[in-house]
């Protein structure tokens, strides 16, 4: 049975939309790429000395069970050549797991929904690109659309980018 999950996609070295680009196209052949967000460009969170990062959301649905989908996506992330350098650093690319189905999951590897979607602008709005109307328990019957008009952080500093971009 196919579950639906939803990926956030940044990065911020070398070509992000290219790595954005490879990265989509590694991952359908674990998953199908339903729908993909606007690009958007924003401040670099935590760690200002780096250059602003591009951030976009992707709709998925796979065969994969969560952890097998995030060990499918951290292998993406070092086919691309992804070097942590350190905690909110500058990277080439970083996938992460936003939602899963209706999942709620705390576990050292895996936390799910990801704690970015309602923190950080720069995740919530390519996901509510997709969809405004996703909902998670663990937000007490929210949407993404509640969230967006009422939580003030403020990371992107330009228009989306055509999403076009990424076809
Ligand atoms: P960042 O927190 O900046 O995304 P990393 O991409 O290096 O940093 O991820 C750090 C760790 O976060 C990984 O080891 C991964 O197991 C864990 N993690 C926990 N929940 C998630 C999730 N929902 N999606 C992706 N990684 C997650
Ligand atoms: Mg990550």
């Amino acid at each position: 049975m196919k579950s639906n999950a939803y990926l956030g996609l940044g990065g911020n070295i070398g070509k992000p939309v290219a790595a954005f680009k490879a990265a989509l196209s590694l991952i359908s052949d674990f998953a199908s790429v339903i729908s993909v967000s606007r690009l958007y460009r924003s401040t670099p969170f935590g760690y200002a000395e780096q250059p602003s990062f591009i951030n976009a959301a992707a709709h998925l649905t796979t065969e994969l069970k969560p952890f097998e989908l995030l060990d499918a996506l951290q292998k993406v992330e070092q086919d691309l050549g992804k070097r942590k350098v350190f905690e909110n650093g500058p990277r080439a690319i970083d996938l992460d797991l936003l939602l899963f189905e209706q999942l709620v999951v705390k576990t050292e590897r895996l936390v799910l929904p990801h704690p970015a979607i309602l923190e950080r602008d720069f995740v919530l709005r390519p996901l509510s690109d997709i969809d405004p109307g996703l909902t998670n328990p663990a937000w007490f019957g929210k949407t993404l659309e509640w969230a967006l008009t009422n939580l003030q952080k403020k990371f992107i500093t330009e228009e989306p980018e055509e999403w076009e971009y990424l076809k």
